[in-house]
């Protein structure tokens, strides 16, 4: 019997990509593996069922979850799917662990495998497969089209009949994926762009994008190439430097984040306050709290004149593209799954050993092993 990969339908509200588009489900068929989509999975990303050539479709969700050997989700499953997973049977896809679990019990209860694509490790030769640096790229490209559309001044320079327009002053906290490509999007669109991080390693990356590094003196490298909590000293030393840089700012795009940490909260009320009429904040942690003390998460409203949003689901907004980066995240994912047409994941691997949340009746990520335990 052939390996079944199941995709079905995302049902979190606003969800638009999908885990599987045409091109990766015929790559995956070639190699002797059962696809089976659920009638309508593309259709919010664009791709329709009549291009899954090599896909079998189904209207029923019930055989579809029953029938999966692996299930590729973009979202978490719900209580309910995961009810009617097959035990022994696999799930990939963001499982957001500290969120959910509840989940995460059930899979465990369930003998369900499930590996967290979020905690596939930023190594080099897991780059193809790191599904959070693929979306977190279309959410920085996305947030930098929202500030120029947002603001009420232009992006480039423009020499005009009526006059010269100066180019808009865009600041970008926090370059990790996101923010380096926010940077790339606003210096195409014209912008003048400062940028600045904990990480003093993105000094350089900074430049080579024609920005200019922001220096506030304040080092925080945490482990695995993230950064850590900022002690309340090195805080008010970043608020310090950063709040003239605020000011003078016409669009700000905030990505800084710590995994497992809420967002950390850079831009003050009152920083906000002594901003440009007219500026903007696009909050791209909103999801984790906002680095904006006002940032209302999925909210776009007017702080006096300045424009502050916090969108949620950024990658959502680019479905086409979104979905197909992932897609190819995950088939290269599955190539350590699976091995000469068989299902046979190679538990040696440093990729699979740390992305897998959930196997044989056990928590394997003691993080969440711990969070399961608090909370049950
Ligand atoms: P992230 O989303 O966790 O955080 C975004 C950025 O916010 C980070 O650059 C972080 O340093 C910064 N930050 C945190 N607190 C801050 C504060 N108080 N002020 C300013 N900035 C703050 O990061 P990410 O985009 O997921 O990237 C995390 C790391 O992983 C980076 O070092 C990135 O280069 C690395 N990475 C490596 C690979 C690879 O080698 N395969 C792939 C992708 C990312």
């Amino acid at each position: 019997m052939p390996i079944c990969v199941a995709v079905p339908h995302e049902t979190v509200s606003g969800e638009r990509r999908v885990a599987l588009v045409p091109a990766v489900a015929e790559q995956l068929a070639k190699q002797g593996v059962e696809i089976l989509l659920q009638a309508g999975a593309g259709a919010a990303a664009f791709y329709r069922d009549d291009e899954y050539t090599s896909a079998r479709l189904t209207d029923d969700r019930t055989e579809l979850l029953g029938a999966a050997d692996i299930l590729l989700t973009v979202q978490p499953l719900d209580e309910d799917a995961i009810g009617q997973l097959r035990e022994g049977s696999i799930v990939i896809g963001f499982l957001h662990p500290h969120e959910h679990p509840e989940r995460i019990a059930q899979m465990r209860e369930r003998n369900i495998t499930s590996f967290a694509v979020e905690l596939i490790p930023r190594l080099s030769r897991a780059q193809s497969m790191d599904a959070l640096s693929s979306q977190a790229s279309i959410a920085g490209y996305k947030a930098a089209l929202m500030a120029a559309s947002r603001t009420a001044r232009f992006f480039p320079m423009l020499t005009t009949a009526a006059g010269t327009i100066r180019p808009a002053k865009v600041l970008v906290i926090g370059v990790g994926v996101a923010g380096l490509q926010a940077i790339a999007t606003a210096r195409r669109l014209g912008a003048m762009v400062e940028a600045y991080d904990v990480r003093p390693e993105t000094r350089e990356q900074v430049e080579s994008l024609g920005a200019k590094f922001v220096d506030v003196q304040v080092k925080a490298e945490g482990s695995g190439g993230y950064a850590r909590e900022l002690t309340e000293e090195e805080k008010q030393q970043e608020v310090a430097v950063l709040a003239e840089h605020v000011i003078q700012a016409d669009a700000i795009i905030s990505t800084a984040a710590v995994p497992g940490r809420p967002a950390p909260c850079i831009i003050s009320a009152d920083m906000v306050d002594r901003m440009k009429h007219g500026a903007v904040i696009i909050d791209l942690a909103a999801e984790s709290g906002g680095n904006c003390e006002l940032t209302v998460p999925g909210e776009a409203f007017g702080h006096e004149r300045v424009m502050i949003y916090g969108p949620l689901n950024v990658p959502a907004m680019l479905p086409v593209h979104a979905s197909e980066m992932y897609a190819k995240n995950l088939y290269n994912f599955l190539s350590l799954i699976i091995r000469d047409g068989k299902l046979d994941p190679d538990w040696d691997d440093e990729i699979v050993a740390s992305s897998v949340l959930t196997h044989a009746g056990e928590i394997r990520h003691e993080p969440t092993r711990k969070a399961v335990e608090a909370a049950s």
